[in-house]
């Protein structure tokens, strides 16, 4: 493998050394300290992360700021001509990422490959290629005209979680040196591996050294340095809301820009005229998928009385069917949840829905059938609960894993009213037949993006982000351009030019 470095003392155990990445340059953190980083399909320590601190900031820091000087001054077509070049090399490399990205993380590999690097292939071909389609902006009034620039910000944080880690991490990045900017990153520390090894394919490109640096560790530490430090301007930020919250108040010391994309706990709701068919199948992906870690899973499934029944029946019928299993096996539906203490987090809301009333109507614990490499993964059978009132925590609150609870309506207003009676407000599902309920039901829910039929059809051109407390600002297509750079205006006089 390119970049990480066994070193001597570790060969006995055969860990991998990961390294950060600046300037162009595999480096040891200045203060030496590793984080252990763990298989969550096997359960096993297999690598080491820089535990970086403020020092490695300073170098980061140091890389970027030297190569903003060139960067910023590139064309645009220069750099959409690299970003495609990135793009190329990663689609040449996609099974060798998919796999490092399953041990990683623990998704199935077919998901790593055909989810995850295929959307961070797009990411850069898609913000290569929108540059030239921005239109240029001006207007006259008496005898003045106004010009609008869009100007790089200079060395921007951009900070990822662990449920898509090069898939988020790329969709910051694009957008972000498209627009002549540089960047530091600082994927999870629970997922970093994609990220270094990504860093290093872009040198391979040809992208110059320091226009991408990335920084693994804590978020406490290194997360929080890159949010305070008082030269880098905007941050872009995508994980939970109470982290969010923090880096909200953090930044405001020094007036940062700032993205925020956080938690979900969305709303999926069926009618009683849809296609149940459809319904039930997209449901078990909208579930599941990835172990059901998406922020936009349908984690609160409202069912009119007149379907329910049937739906559950159904429901329950296909899910025994899912397969639960080792991450690198091509026929495994859901892998490894991410860590232990997340596991440990999700098996205590599933008892304290038990507590709240609800009804483990199937799922609920570990997969008995694991093969032996897989024993002490962190593994957890799809769980639907039925029964918990409105109210309970566990309705309320974000679980970010395998785990669905039913609810029943007998009027849209109802519908309507349970789906917007929660904090967060990312994404939400209606399942009709009828066009009238389905845009009357899409205007009434405060949410970022409703889904009619489907779930998780994604155009890039178009804003994402969530309202309420999911999230503060909107990124995609024009909106990833307009975060991403200082607009100024210019004004003279129409005969001076
Ligand atoms: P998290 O908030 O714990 O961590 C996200 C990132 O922030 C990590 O890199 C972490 O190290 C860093 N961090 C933590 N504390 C920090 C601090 N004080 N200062 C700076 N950085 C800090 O989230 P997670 O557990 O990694 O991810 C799961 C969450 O992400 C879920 O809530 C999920 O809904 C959300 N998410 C949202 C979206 C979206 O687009 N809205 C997409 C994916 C995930």
């Amino acid at each position: 493998m390119t970049g990480p470095r066994k070193r001597g003392k570790f060969l006995a155990m055969d860990l991998q050394i990961f390294r950060n990445f600046i300037g162009g340059r595999y480096t040891e953190p200045v203060s030496g300290e590793y984080l252990d980083n763990f298989n969550p399909g096997t359960g096993k320590l297999y690598s080491k992360i820089p535990s970086s601190d403020s020092r490695d900031l300073d170098l980061a820091f140091e890389a970027a700021t030297m190569a903003q000087i060139q960067w910023e001054k590139s064309s645009s077509a220069h750099r959409a001509e690299l970003m495609n070049k990135i793009a190329d090399l990663l689609e040449a490399e996609i099974d060798d990422f998919a796999k490092a990205e399953s041990i990683d993380q623990g998704k199935p590999i077919h998901l790593a490959k055909n989810m995850d690097m295929r959307r961070s292939i797009e990411n850069f071909r898609y913000f290569a290629q929108i540059l030239s389609q921005i239109p240029a902006e001006s207007y006259e009034k008496d005898h003045y005209r106004s010009i609008i620039q869009k100007k790089p910000i200079g060395v921007v944080g951009l900070i990822s979680p662990w449920n898509l880690p090069l898939y988020l991490l790329t969709w910051k990045i694009a957008p972000a040196i498209a627009c002549g900017n540089v960047v530091i990153c600082k994927p999870s520390e629970f997922t970093s591996v994609t990220a270094l090894k990504f860093a290093e394919l872009t040198k391979r490109a040809g992208l110059p050294d320091g226009v991408i640096n990335v920084l693994t560790g804590l978020g406490n530490k290194i997360g929080e340095a890159i949010v305070k430090h008082p030269k880098i301007p905007a941050i872009s930020f995508t994980g939970g809301t109470a982290t969010g919250r923090h880096i909200f108040r953090q930044a405001a010391d020094n007036f940062k820009k700032i993205s925020l994309e956080l938690g979900g706990k969305n709303p999926n709701i069926i009618f009683a005229d849809c296609d149940l068919e459809k319904a039930v199948d997209v449901s078990l992906r909208s579930s599941f998928l990835n172990q059901g870690e998406i922020c936009l899973c349908g984690s609160r499934i409202y069912l009119e009385e007149k379907i329910a029944e049937a739906f559950i029946e159904k429901f329950l019928r296909r899910i025994k069917r899912l397969k639960v299993g080792d991450p690198l096996a091509s026929d495994s539906f859901m892998g490894a949840l991410i860590s232990k203490a997340h596991l440990e987090k999700i098996k205590s809301y599933i008892e304290l829905a038990k507590k709240e009333g609800g009804q483990i109507l199937i799922g609920g614990t570990d997969p008995a059938d694991l093969p032996e490499v897989n024993r002490q993964g962190y593994f957890l059978l799809p769980t639907v609960i039925d029964g918990l009132p409105q109210k309970s925590s566990c309705v309320q609150e974000e679980i970010f894993g395998p785990v669905v609870s039913l609810h029943r309506f007998s009027s849209v207003d109802e519908a309507v009213t349970l789906a917007n009676d929660v904090s967060y407000g990312l994404s939400a599902t209606i399942w009709t037949e009828s066009p009238q309920l389905a845009k009357e039901v899409s205007e009434r829910l405060d949410v970022g993006t409703v889904w009619i039929n489907d779930w998780l059809q994604r155009d890039l051109n178009v804003p994402f982000g969530g309202m309420k407390h999911s999230g503060v600002g909107r990124e995609g297509g024009h909106h990833s351009i307009d975060f991403f750079t200082e607009a100024r205006t210019v004004v003279y006089r129409k005969d001076f030019l």
